[in-house]
């Protein structure tokens, strides 16, 4: 598929839930990609990317972003502590806030810096066991604790296991935000963006739909 063919189902399945296109941010991911695979897309106008890992995300974009403007890094895979400054020098966002010590370090770093990303809590909604994030009934307290230590959390985010239907997962994302005053949504991928975006994803994270299969 096409970029362009991704917005436009974007467009289209937002405005059949009764959405403003504009509401649902479009995070392409970059991760693993060639740079053939992604200048393409930059000269198409994308200009949000994510990325899993810090390291890769500061080899690639480190010398590809000044030569696009207004580029945007969100880091959406697991953050280790000691790559939480590199992180957040990079990125606008993070979607892998999933643990007190990552808290306490990003927070600790933003006073020093003055700034911080905008952060979603990763929630661990099917409960699996390899799977990063908090678990449905800690995420209420995680994000107070969040909120204690000042950091800005500006949602949730969530990765379905991969064999059930994502929908029930979508929803109790949903709610959960809804319940904590959180306003974004990151969830949805190549498979399933348009069922999160009916539900209210605010940020779809779309990979392989945009630049093919990952090697
Ligand atoms: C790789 C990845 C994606 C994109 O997956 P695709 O199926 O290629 O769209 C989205 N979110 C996270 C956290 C990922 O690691």
């Amino acid at each position: 598929m096409s970029l362009d063919t991704i917005r436009r189902r974007i467009a289209e399945t937002a405005r059949e839930a009764g959405r403003d296109p504009a509401d649902v941010t479009l995070v392409a991911v970059s991760k693993m990609q060639p740079e053939s695979h992604v200048l393409p897309v930059l000269e198409a106008g994308q200009r949000v990317f994510g990325e899993n890992r810090v390291q890769e995300a500061q080899n690639r974009w480190g010398a590809l972003a000044p030569r696009f403007p207004g580029v945007e890094i969100h880091v959406i895979g697991p953050l280790q502590t000691n790559k939480a400054r590199a992180a957040m020098e990079i990125a606008s966002a993070i979607h892998s806030l999933d643990r007190p010590k990552l808290a306490e370090t990003l927070a600790r770093l933003a006073q020093e810096r003055g700034a911080c990303p905008d952060l979603f809590v990763q929630v661990n909604t099917g409960e699996e066991p390899q799977k990063a994030g908090v678990l449905p009934a800690e995420a209420d307290g995680f994000v107070a604790r969040c909120r204690d230590l000042d950091l800005p959390v500006v949602g949730l985010m969530c990765i379905p296991p991969a064999e059930e239907d994502p929908a029930p997962h979508f929803d109790m994302l949903r709610e959960m935000a809804g319940r904590n005053g959180l306003a974004g949504l990151s969830m949805g991928m190549s498979g399933d963006f348009e069922a999160a975006i009916a539900r209210g994803a605010t940020h779809v994270r779309v990979g392989s739909a945009i630049f093919g299969a990952r090697d």
